[in-house]
């Protein structure tokens, strides 16, 4: 497993990334390809299920990143077949930071009627309850995961085929999901009915002989050259197979969608599209309403790479101020040979990020960043920057305060660990120990993500919960564990 980043727990964590193929020929090593250009969603561990008409279900589950493990040919010529999911995970609510090998998906299933296998991006809400349930009705449970009670369930149902197996269960769970699954001859996909994490469809190879793919975003059809043909709808489950194409099935009570808005400040890939909108796009356009919002004087826009690249070139636009690299990022930072030792965790920050002292020195500094979590990073690159001998460090965030944990498939910290939780805006600004602090305003971000009037705070576009308290599937599991929702004073 590669050793945590010194700096991982100053970010929020997508957990799940999901990629399925049918009709290709050793549709495995596309779902490895599609999995590598998905690793961002999650570094801990990966695994593809395959089927093969003579060989049946095989699978493979490794810690580690994909290219180390999916790229040997003795993993991969155990996957033959035409049709193959995969999974690569930051790590579920069960077991963060002490993942077992039988935690990793996909998960598989045998049932009267064949084989299944699922692989879920997301949180189930009501996790607890329903494994209490499936225990106590005979169940037995062989990982600490959520997303296995979407396997009992099934188990559980009266329907003839998996696809309704699925639906039934599916029915049951609250909470976030994208779900690709497969059969002995099918590829599903399924959103939840808010459609809070990503899926899209696309199709791969010739027209007279294509195959289909299901992917957590379209930067990962790209890296196989499949073509991109439309997201799964919120509430959609698709079941596809060779011989009868896409068929679209609606299995939940319809609900007005709450996509997760933080894919667009920080999760997805800049290169993927989202909603018919390019992520660089929103981002980029997240650091013209933060340049309208909250201007300052200034000699140098920065970037904190990577992610806040795109709104630090916005802000300059925007502002006319100069944009320049000021921190530079050390591509080959040491994950895979640095033992995250106490000396090497004490030098932090230095080891991914250096200052560029030379545009640096004497100037008033923008450094534009996605988000502050704990904010101990935050104060780390001031201090470089202010070592560097810049006159001034200005810190402009391009996502509102994160004040509330998510509990729909991303890590995040306690609230209590969050700053935004404990601390006013100037409180922060002075812990952090700069010249100035401001967020982008929940409305600035989704005008930026494209809602041109803003926040509908009667109805939200959006899930905003990390940011606005507001939780659209309440977190029952969570609230039975002692977690306080918002109160009306708040
Ligand atoms: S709480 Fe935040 S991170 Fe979680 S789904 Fe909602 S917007 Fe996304």
């Amino acid at each position: 497993m590669p050793p945590a980043h010194p700096f991982d727990d100053d970010k929020l964590h997508e957990e799940c990334g999901i990629f399925g193929v049918l009709g290709v020929q050793d549709a495995a090593n596309f779902v490895a390809l599609g999995l590598h250009a998905l690793q961002h969603r999650g570094q801990e561990a990966g695994g593809i299920v395959s089927h093969d008409p003579e060989q049946g279900f095989n699978s493979a589950r490794r810690f580690g990143y994909v290219r180390d493990n999916f790229t040997s040919t003795d993993i991969m010529e155990t996957l033959p077949g035409p049709l193959a999911i995969g999974h690569v995970r930051y790590s579920t609510a069960g077991s963060k930071g002490q993942t077992a090998i039988r935690d990793v998906q996909p998960f598989f299933g045998e049932f009267s009627m064949g084989g299944a296998a699922i692989a879920h991006n997301g949180n189930i809400t009501n996790a607890n309850a329903l494994r209490r349930e499936l225990i106590e009705r005979g169940s037995i449970f062989q990982s600490s995961s959520d997303s296995e009670c979407i396997i009992h369930l099934m188990a559980r149902s009266l329907q003839r085929d998996i696809p309704a197996r699925m639906e039934d269960a599916l029915r049951r769970v609250e909470g976030a999901f994208s779900v690709v699954a497969m059969t002995r001859t099918k590829l599903i996909g399924v959103r939840d009915a808010l459609g809070v994490r990503p899926l899209v469809l696309g199709r791969i190879g010739p027209e007279e002989n294509s195959g289909w793919v299901l992917s957590s975003e379209t930067c990962a059809l790209d890296i196989i050259g499949a073509e991109f043909v439309r997201e799964i709808e919120p509430g959609e489950m698709v079941v596809i197979s060779q011989e009868t194409g896409v068929e679209s099935r609606r299995p939940f009570r319809q609900k007005k969608p709450r996509f997760c808005i933080f894919e667009q400040v920080y999760f997805s890939r800049p290169d993927s599209i989202l909603g018919g909108r390019s992520v660089y796009e929103t981002r980029r356009q997240i650091g013209v309403e933060l340049a309208r919002e909250a201007p300052v004087e200034a000699d140098l826009v920065c970037p904190v790479p990577d992610s806040g690249t795109p709104a630090a070139i916005g802000f300059a636009h925007e502002s006319g101020i100069p944009y320049g690299m000021g921190i530079i990022r050390n591509q080959y930072m040491g994950r895979t040979f640095i033992e995250p030792t106490e000396q090497i965790r004490n030098m932090g920050v230095r080891l991914k990020l250096n200052v560029n002292r030379a545009l640096i020195r004497g100037k008033r500094v923008i450094l534009v960043d996605d988000s502050v979590v704990r904010g101990t990073t935050s104060r780390k690159i001031k201090e470089m920057i202010l070592d560097a001998g810049a006159a001034e460090v200005h810190f402009r965030i391009a996502s509102p305060p994160t004040a509330w944990p998510c509990f729909y498939g991303v890590d995040t910290p306690q609230r209590e660990k969050l700053l935004a939780a404990t601390m006013s805006e100037d409180e922060m600004r002075d812990f952090l120990g700069v010249d100035s602090l401001k967020f982008i305003s929940l409305d600035g971000l989704y005008r930026a993500a494209g809602e041109a009037g803003g926040r509908n705070n009667s109805c939200p576009q959006y899930c905003d919960a990390c940011f606005s308290g507001e939780y659209p599937v309440e977190p029952a599991d969570m609230i039975e564990k002692g977690f306080k929702l918002k109160t009306a004073a708040e």
